[in-house]
This record gives structure tokens, C-alpha cells and sequence, in this order.
């Protein structure tokens, strides 16, 4: 029996085994998709957000700031990429200059540093891309850009190796509390805890009213986005976003932390949570908004869209984040509503959290918790004559396997082995970016799969896009 078993694998779920796996206790993580970050958390903005966006007093509040200033440490500490290029929420006519007022005092209240109004001139200093609209702008110099993969695969990484279980392609169906311990059926047999922490995303109150007789109701909300090429990377430095209203902080143009420019998210309330495909309509919406935003007097060249996306936020009636042990459910803990900004939030869910369950479970702190965790070698970070170093060592890394990335043979090598490594394409993606570029994986896709056969000795047939029935090859075609 687990003293703790954490349903989903997302940034949450990471983040709060890693801060667990400081405890000596038998903790599992419990994941339905084939990898950490299959649901939400590869899907979003990758916004590291400063704070001024959530209500003054909320736990969304209290939490965005913590997380913010717990990511910086943490990108240091377990090897993962961020920038801090702040953020601008951009005004285009007087009545928008009252709106960062009253986000410039919300700042205030929830503690956000640095956050001040700039005038027409020193914001077009600072982003001449900016329309000539521009009235002011509110700027928060905390903002900033984060790889959402990397942040779940880093503290999934290190809850591992600080003992964490990780039980992949496994369903919880159901649960039952009985004789004082909880009993998940999952699709692989049945699981037993003393504890159950609940950080299902956008399925959250599934699990929650299960064993609650208080409900909660978490809805779909979908954001579609579109990706542009590196090339147009630099029409901004900041995150640049419009005066938020009613369904969150609206269509943003951004630089993502690796260098491409994207445009979204939109806001659809959704009844399917599983509908994480691009429609034709919203794409329309968003060219239309690439084309002539009222954000970029440049217009960005739709030649230069890479791929589309969508993912689901999950949206809780209330509009907070319930981070608590459910009143009416002894040993039951929800991370439930985690919408954005969970993805900065959650390394401050994850030590919310971990003390709550640690006190109950009267847990003792391990010695020898290993804080640290480098990430997958780029050779591209090193000098010319450290890489022709590292290629004598190890030829595999001067054998480039992803063209546009430049992605070597030796990076997707050391995603396979090393802790929780990967096992299908989606995964040596998320880990490497092999197959994130210009040619949205046309090159290498063969290539890595020959490293994928080679290096878990399977067969070509048995490689995934991302686990269960996703093979990409059934055969040879001489022998079909
Ligand atoms: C469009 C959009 C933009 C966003 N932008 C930002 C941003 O810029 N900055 C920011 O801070 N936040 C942002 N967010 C929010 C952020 O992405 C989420 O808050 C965060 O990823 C939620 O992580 P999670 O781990 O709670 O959920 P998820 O990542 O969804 O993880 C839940 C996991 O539970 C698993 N699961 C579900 N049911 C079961 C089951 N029955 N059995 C086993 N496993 C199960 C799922 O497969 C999934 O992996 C955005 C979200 C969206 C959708």
C-alpha cells in the first residue's frame, strides 16, 4: 500500500511529488497519457505571469506570486530554460488607460514588484513593433517565458529520483474509500493508499465527487493557438498582451522561450474534454488577428505559421484554485481548478500542498533528498571547442538528427535513459524539441524512430506518437 498516490502527471502532479519526495514515504504518481505533461501542461502560453492578472485575496493571487519568484530558483536549481523579458499589457485608447489603473492597484494588493504605468513613449522605446494606437502600457518586469514541458519533466524527474513511483498509461476508473484507506481502480488493477492527492485537471472533479458530497464543476475552456517560425521571433521582446476582459487575459502576441512567435490563446467554453483539436473558424480568427492586430503595427506573414494548437483550461466555477483536504473526505486532497496561472503557480501548489499532506501523514524529512538535476546536454549552449571535445567523446553528437532544432543523435540518446526517459516521439520531443522546427518533424521523424528501436530494442512497429494505439508504421510494405 502507497501512503500517497497523486492522479495526473501535469505540472501540478510533478511538482507537488517533487516537493513530497522530500519525506521518506512511498508515493506513486498515477498517469493515464504515456509521459508527465500529456494533458494541459503541454498546451498553454509557457507565460511565467507576474501576479497583477488574479483577484487581490484569492489563492490564485497568493500563489502566482510565490510561484513566480519559486521558478526562478528552481530553473537554476534542476536545469530547465526560462527568460524574464516582462510582460506589457498594452492600452490603445483612454477608456484601456483606466483598465491599468485598476490593474496597477491589483498589482499592489497581491504583492507583484516592479509593476509601474509607462507612458506612449517609453513603451515605444522599449517594443517599436507596438502600434501607433498605443496609449500606455502596464509593465511588469517579473513576466516572463518558460518551456511548460520542461518544467513538468524537470520535477518529475527529480521526484523520481528522490523515490517517487511514476505508473504511466494507467487509468484511475474509480475510487472507494474502504477500512480507512482509498481503493483506485485503474485499467491495470487495483491501487491502495492512505492518501489520495487529486491533480486531474480538467477531469479534477470527476475524481473529487467521487468521494465528496459538496461538488465542485470544472468546465473545458478551450484556447486555440497559432505558432509562428523563429524567423519572426523578434517582433517583440515581451510577452505583449491586451487589456484582459471577461473570459480571461485575451489574444497576447508572444516570444516563446526557444525564440517562435505565437498568437492566442482564444476562449471557448468546450463540453468535450478531450476536444484539443485546431477548427477552421477560430484559426480564422486568430489570421485575421495576426494580420491586423491593434497590438503589432507589423503585420506577421502567414507564411510563416508552423503548426496550430489547442489546449484546455480547467476552468472551476468559482474561478480559483482549490488546493485543500476535502472537508468531507478524510485523507482525499484536491489541486482542483488549476487554470492558467498554474503553470507559474505550481511549484508554490507543490509546497502548499506537500506541507498540508506531510502534517497529516505525520511525515519525517529523508536525508539525502537530491535538490539538484541537470538537463539534457545541448551542445549547442557550449564553446566551438567544448563540443569538438564532447564529438570525440561521443560521436553521437556531431550526428544532427533534427534539422531545424539542430537536435543531435546524442541529445535524443540521453532522453531515452535518463530517469523517466522517453519511450515515443511526443516524448523525445518535449525532451529534445527534435521535430519542433520549421518542418514540424517531415526530417527526422525516421531517424529518431531508428534511434528509438536501436536504443529500447523494439521494433519499428511498436514506436508510438504518444503511447496506447498510436503506432506510425504497421509494416514493411514488401511484406504487406
Ligand atoms: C490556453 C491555455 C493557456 C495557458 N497559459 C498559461 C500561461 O501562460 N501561464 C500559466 O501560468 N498558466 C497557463 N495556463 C494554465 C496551465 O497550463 C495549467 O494551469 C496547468 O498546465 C495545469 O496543470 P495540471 O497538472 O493541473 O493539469 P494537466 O496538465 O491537465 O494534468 C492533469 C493530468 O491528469 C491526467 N489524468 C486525467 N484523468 C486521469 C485519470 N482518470 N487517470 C490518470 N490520469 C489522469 C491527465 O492525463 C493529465 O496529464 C494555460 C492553460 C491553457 C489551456
Amino acid at each position: 500500500m502507497y501512503d500517497v498516490v497523486i492522479i495526473g502527471a501535469g505540472v501540478t502532479g510533478c511538482c507537488i511529488a517533487r516537493e513530497l519526495s522530500r519525506y521518506q514515504l512511498n508515493a506513486c504518481v498515477v498517469e493515464k497519457g504515456d509521459d508527465v505533461a500529456s494533458g494541459t501542461s503541454k498546451a498553454n502560453s509557457g507565460v511565467i505571469h507576474s501576479g497583477f492578472d488574479a483577484k487581490p485575496g484569492s489563492l490564485m493571487a497568493k500563489l502566482n506570486v510565490e510561484g513566480n519568484a519559486l521558478l526562478w530558483k528552481l530553473a537554476e536549481e534542476l536545469d530547465f530554460p526560462v527568460k524574464k523579458n516582462g510582460a506589457l499589457v498594452v492600452a490603445t485608447d483612454e477608456e484601456e488607460v483606466k483598465h491599468l489603473e485598476l490593474l496597477l492597484d491589483q498589482a499592489r494588493q497581491n504583492g507583484v514588484p516592479g509593476v509601474r504605468i509607462l507612458s506612449r513613449e517609453e513603451v515605444m522605446n522599449m517594443e517599436p513593433n507596438l502600434t501607433d494606437k498605443t496609449v500606455a502600457a502596464l509593465y511588469a518586469p517579473t513576466g516572463g517565458v518558460i518551456d511548460p514541458f520542461n518544467l513538468a519533466i524537470a520535477m518529475g524527474e527529480n521526484a523520481n529520483v528522490n523515490g517517487v513511483e511514476f505508473r504511466f498509461e494507467t487509468e484511475v476508473l474509480q475510487i472507494r474509500k474502504k477500512n480507512g484507506k482509498y481503493e483506485l481502480e485503474t485499467n491495470h488493477g487495483t491501487i491502495e493508499t492512505k492518501c489520495v492527492v487529486n491533480a486531474a485537471g480538467v477531469y479534477a472533479d470527476k475524481f473529487h465527487n467521487m468521494v465528496s458530497e459538496e461538488k465542485i464543476h470544472i468546465t473545458a475552456r478551450k484556447g486555440e493557438y497559432l505558432l509562428f517560425d523563429k524567423t519572426v521571433g523578434d517582433l517583440f521582446t515581451a510577452s505583449v498582451f491586451p487589456v484582459p476582459g471577461k473570459m480571461g487575459k485575451g489574444i497576447l502576441i508572444a516570444p516563446t522561450v526557444h525564440g517562435n512567435l505565437y498568437v492566442g490563446p482564444t476562449a471557448n467554453d468546450v463540453e468535450d474534454k478531450e476536444s484539443t483539436n485546431t477548427t477552421q473558424d477560430i484559426l480564422q480568427v486568430l489570421t485575421e488577428k495576426a494580420k491586423a492586430n491593434h497590438l503589432s503595427k507589423r503585420v506577421i506573414p502567414m507564411n510563416k505559421v508552423i503548426t496550430s494548437f489547442a489546449g484546455l483550461r480547467a476552468h472551476q466555477d468559482k474561478h480559483d484554485f482549490i488546493v485543500q483536504e476535502v472537508p468531507d473526505a478524510e485523507y482525499f486532497f484536491d489541486a482542483a481548478g488549476i487554470e492558467s496561472p498554474g503553470l507559474t503557480s505550481s511549484p508554490a501548489i507543490g509546497v502548499m500542498m506537500a506541507k498540508m499532506v506531510s502534517e497529516k501523514l505525520k511525515l519525517k524529512e529523508k536525508t539525502g533528498f537530491v535538490s539538484a538535476r541537470k538537463g539534457v546536454l545541448k551542445p549547442e549552449k557550449l564553446t566551438d571547442e567544448e563540443r569538438n571535445e564532447l564529438i570525440k567523446k561521443n560521436p553521437a553528437y556531431g550526428n544532427i538528427i533534427c534539422r531545424c532544432e539542430m537536435i543531435t543523435e546524442g541529445e535524443i540518446v540521453d532522453a531515452i535513459h535518463r530517469p523517466l526517459g522517453a519511450k515515443s516521439m511526443d516524448s523525445i520531443k518535449r525532451r529534445t524539441r527534435a521535430g519542433m522546427g520549421r518542418c514540424q518533424a517531415g526530417f527526422c521523424t525516421p531517424r529518431t524512430m531508428e534511434i528509438l528501436s536501436r536504443e529500447l530494442r523494439i521494433d519499428m512497429t511498436e514506436i508510438t506518437k504518444k503511447g496506447g494505439g498510436s503506432r506510425l508504421v504497421v509494416g514493411k510494405t514488401k511484406e504487406l
